[in-house]
């Protein structure tokens, strides 16, 4: 096990998985998180295995041509649309995508998740859906970068989401608060709930500029209590 800083890609990569793990969004040994490589045709992602065991040498750099530059195991074609988004989108530093339970129930729908949650406010408008047809999986990768466009988030239909924004930090405590709402969706719709209406853009500024930070850092604190494994692996 190699030490390295806590503000290490590899570490932040690491802690991203485990905070995704502890709020709902373990994804079995499938689904990533990946983060680019400033100022390199290059990404830094996270190993197959369950996002609560990652470990910051388990994280890999992989060429956007999908050459391993750095690390330990070989890139596989189901990483290849992170490649593609991060050729496509100069706008976007990171791409998780998870399979997280609510969100793969609501998806099974071929719609946005509906906006039963003020949280949902994070996604008005944002949200592509990819049907998939199980026939060629792992789907091209330029063909999800083309489903994407420019929205923030993909919903991949019968299968999970994507989620991508300018920093790790960003996109993963998204993808957090998509599970969420997505859960407040699949409840309230089966209750027979109402959901909201548009919501105000001032709310939206408040998710982004004050709770999604404050998520981030809240759950590191919690790791270092409780994931003491990988803060053994940093100094
Ligand atoms: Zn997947």
């Amino acid at each position: 096990v190699i030490a390295v800083q806590l503000d290490d890609i590899r570490f932040r990569i690491a802690a991203a998985r485990r905070m995704l793990a502890r709020n709902g969004c373990e994804s079995y040994v499938a689904g990533h998180v990946s983060v680019r490589a400033p100022g390199e045709d290059a990404f830094w992602i996270s190993p197959f295995e369950y996002f609560d065991e990652t470990l910051p040498d388990r994280v890999i750099k992989v060429g956007l041509d999908l050459r391993l530059l750095e690390g330990d195991w070989e890139p596989s074609p189901a990483v290849q649309f992170h490649a593609s988004i991060y050729q496509e989108r100069v706008d976007v530093g990171s791409v998780v995508h998870t399979h997280s339970q609510h969100v793969s129930t609501a998806v099974t729908r071929s719609e946005p998740v509906a906006r039963y949650s003020v949280l949902a406010a994070l996604f008005e408008g944002e949200q592509a859906v990819y049907v998939e047809d199980g026939t060629t999986p792992p789907v091209e990768g330029r063909l999800v970068a083309a489903a994407l466009g420019s929205q923030q988030v993909l919903l991949l239909s019968n299968h999970g989401v994507i989620l991508v924004a300018p920093t790790l930090e960003e996109a993963t405590m998204r993808a957090v608060l998509l599970e969420e709402a997505a859960r407040f969706a699949v409840a309230a719709a089966s209750a027979g709930g109402s959901p909201v209406g548009a919501s105000a853009p001032a709310r939206r500024d408040f998710l982004n500029g004050s709770v999604l930070p404050a998520m981030w850092e809240s759950n590191l604190r919690r790791l270092r209590r409780t994931d003491l494994d990988l803060f053994a692996a940093a100094s």
